[in-house]
């Protein structure tokens, strides 16, 4: 399942946005992360950033700075209400 801007059916990268990064219109409120989504994420993150190899050794931002790749993604799938798993 893609999230694409209805606008300009270019995939949503970074859901947490509710404008489009591409042509600026408002992203509908059913494409974009819920709360809870959200803090699942922010949660995920910070598991990981913990996770950091403190040897150093050259690892030093091997989590980019840039998250965006954490939205990128199909996250949870539950966006379409259809899921019925849980
Ligand atoms: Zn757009």
């Amino acid at each position: 399942m893609a999230f694409e801007c209805p606008s300009c059916n270019r995939p949503l990268y970074n859901r947490r946005r509710d404008t489009c990064e591409f042509c600026g219109e408002a992203v509908p409120e059913e494409l974009l992360l819920s709360p809870k989504q959200q803090a699942a994420l922010d949660k995920l993150k910070e598991y990981h950033l913990r996770r950091r190899p403190s040897s150093g050794s050259g690892g030093d931002g091997w989590i980019a700075a840039d998250d965006t790749w954490w939205d990128a993604g199909d996250f949870g799938g539950g966006g379409d209400g259809g899921g019925g798993g849980d």
